[in-house]
């Protein structure tokens, strides 16, 4: 797959061979499991664009691809204990965009297994 993303730009259509791109819905299967997203298509030269929104939702999906196919980077950490709560520490170098306004969801998959997702 391959796109260009514009940073500027945060809505489409876009502009492309001189015509506006159209909105083109496509899938993808990764390890069997589909999964659906638009883009923005040229109708001459088949250029794809994606919008703010549509790489914010891309992101997410690389993130899954290379969580099914086992690529994702991990990381043990100690699970910490304060006499009520359990608690995970993040490392510093990976949290320095980080602020005290962000949130973090935690999305339960099994009793073991969670996805958190800082906001
Ligand atoms: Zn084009």
């Amino acid at each position: 797959m391959h796109f260009e993303i514009d940073k500027n730009a945060f809505k489409g259509p876009f502009t492309c061979c001189g015509q506006k791109t159209r909105r083109a819905i496509k899938k993808v299967s990764i390890k069997g499991l589909q999964f659906t997203y638009d883009a923005w298509r040229c109708s001459k030269c088949g250029k794809e664009y994606l919008d703010t929104k549509q790489a914010g939702i891309m992101e997410k999906f690389w993130g899954m691809q290379m969580l099914l196919e086992g690529k994702a980077p991990t990381m043990e950490r100690s699970l910490n204990y304060d006499g009520k709560a359990y608690f995970v520490r993040f490392p510093k170098d990976l949290t320095g965009s980080w602020n005290k306004g962000k949130k973090a969801t935690i999305t339960m998959l099994t009793p073991e297994k969670y996805f958190v997702e800082i906001t």
